[in-house]
C-alpha cells in the first residue's frame, strides 16, 4: 500500500501509524505527561506545532521555524 522505507534513523509510530523521518521528528509527535496522558498528536497539532511531511511521506520537524515550549 506504500511505498515508504524505513531506514536510518526513520521511523513508525506503533500507535498512531504515522511515519517520521527521525527520532527527533518522532519525540515531537508525543505529547502529554509520562505515565499520566502521554499520547500522539493529532495531525493538525503536529502542523500547529511546526511539523511538516516530507516528499517521502515522512513528517519532519522545523528545527528553523522556533518552537518555544509553553510555560
Ligand atoms: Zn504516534
Amino acid at each position: 500500500m506504500n511505498g515508504r522505507t524505513l531506514s536510518g534513523d526513520r521511523n513508525q509510530c506503533a500507535g498512531c501509524r504515522e511515519y517520521f523521518n527521525s527520532s527527533t521528528a518522532f519525540d515531537w509527535h508525543r505529547t502529554g505527561e509520562f505515565s499520566c496522558d502521554r499520547r500522539c498528536m493529532s495531525d493538525g497539532e503536529m502542523r500547529t506545532r511546526g511539523m511538516s511531511i516530507n516528499s517521502a511521506g515522512f513528517w519532519i520537524t522545523k528545527p528553523y521555524a522556533k518552537y518555544a515550549e509553553e510555560a
